[in-house]
């Protein structure tokens, strides 16, 4: 055991953790981060990243405007019977790989302070005397705070005997990097059965390539994905095309299953939740991980509050998720209501065609997922 009383200790390091980390070493806490991966590694997300967050990147370190990523000002959303809607996007965003952006992320939290353990899985975070004592699976730490940045799914939903995030509808997801002729400022979003599949450009000379669609299509089609790809998503002509053209730079997909969009609660057991452990937001609305950023940044200045003992662990707790509320509730519920719209066949044709014929309450809706600069 580390006989260290951390003022923080971070569970996750993706970009809600990554960033909580970093704020806190910039201020001079001592943070304590465990990330179960080593990086660099690739994770399953569309890699599209909605401006609001780029200015917070570059104050934190992470050079955007010297890495020649490609700006996407628009978005072209397609039905599954091939019917297209194109608008502006007004806030915009800008594709970066995972590989690249989390452990750019990594190595600046490690420059600036931050006690770094990959390779660390936590199983356990216990809350007595007001401290905190996370048990993993290199060595256990106390800490004033524990935050937990851990993602959509963990094990240890478990321990902290989390309830009601489970749902019926489970789904999965596919990630593919490849080569294709694309623009360069276009994101895409092709619906197809149960699912859609999203195209824009990240780093270097590559695409990303990533659907999500309902766990029961893959096993209709024998738990196979190539099956599945060529059954049910290449229905969608735009993404027969792509399936067909695009030069796949990776020998097997990258996949995950077991998504839910089940409601979570921000604190539980004392633990503070970002990202998606606080609430997970439908991949429609592209904008996950700026809301993960997000919640790392209004975190943080509670966190201060609490950690220079203006306000109690008490107040501290009520605030965050408040201002979590305020934020975020919305969004999520937009998204809630983007993937029933987008869910099926049918209805997805038909709102391709309304939208089509109502442009400004396209614009509205997707003014709706994204958030403001911060
Ligand atoms: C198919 C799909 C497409 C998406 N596309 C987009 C998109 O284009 N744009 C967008 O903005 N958002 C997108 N999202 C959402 C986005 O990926 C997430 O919202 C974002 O990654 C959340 O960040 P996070 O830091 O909360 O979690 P994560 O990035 O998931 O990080 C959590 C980290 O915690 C680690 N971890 C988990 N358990 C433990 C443990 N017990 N101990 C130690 N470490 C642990 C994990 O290894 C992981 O690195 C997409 C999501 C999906 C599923």
């Amino acid at each position: 055991m580390d006989t260290k009383l951390y003022d923080s200790a971070v569970i996750g390091g993706g970009l809600a953790g990554l960033t909580l980390a970093i704020q806190m070493a910039d201020a001079g806490y001592s943070v304590i981060l465990f990330e179960k991966e080593k990086y660099p590694f690739h994770k399953v997300c569309g890699e599209y990243i909605s401006m609001e967050s780029f200015d917070f990147l570059q104050r934190l370190g992470v050079p955007l405007a010297s890495m020649n990523l490609p700006m996407i000002n628009e978005v072209m959303i397609s039905a599954p019977n091939g019917n297209t809607l194109t608008r502006k996007l007004d806030l915009g965003g800008f594709g970066v790989s995972r590989f690249a952006l989390d452990s750019i992320l990594a190595a600046l939290a490690i420059k600036k302070g931050v006690i770094f353990l990959e390779e660390a899985r936590v199983n356990a975070i216990r809350f007595s005397q007001n401290e905190f004592t996370i048990d993993t699976t290199l060595q256990n730490v106390r800490a004033k705070l524990a935050i937990g940045a851990y993602g959509k799914r963990s094990l240890l939903d478990r321990t902290l005997e989390r309830k009601k995030i489970e749902n019926p509808k489970n789904f999965i997801a596919v990630k593919y990097h490849v080569e294709l002729d694309f623009p360069d400022n276009r994101i895409e979003l092709h619906n197809f059965k149960d699912g859609y599949c999203g195209i824009s450009k990240v780093d270097g000379e590559k695409y990303c390539l990533c659907y999500l669609t309902t766990a029961q299509n893959l096993r209709d089609n024998e738990n196979d994905i190539k099956l599945m790809e060529k059954n049910v998503v290449m229905k969608n002509p735009f993404l027969k095309k792509y399936f067909t053209e695009a030069e796949f730079l990776c020998d097997k997909p990258l996949t995950i299953s077991q998504i839910s969009f089940g409601k979570k609660k921000v604190i539980e057991s004392g633990v503070l939740m970002l990202g998606d452990a606080a609430g997970t937001i439908a991949p429609l609305c592209g904008n996950g991980m700026s809301m993960a950023m997000r919640s790392s940044h209004e975190a943080f200045q509670l966190i201060e509050n609490y950690l220079k003992n203006e306000i109690s662990r008490h107040e501290l707790e009520l605030r965050y998720e408040a201002q979590w509320n305020r934020l975020f509730s919305n969004r999520i519920r937009t998204g809630k209501a983007l993937q029933y719209l987008f869910g099926a066949e049918a209805l997805t044709n038909t709102v391709i065609a309304t939208l089509k014929r109502l442009p400004t309450l396209a614009d509205k809706l997707i003014s709706l997922t994204h958030g403001n600069k911060f």
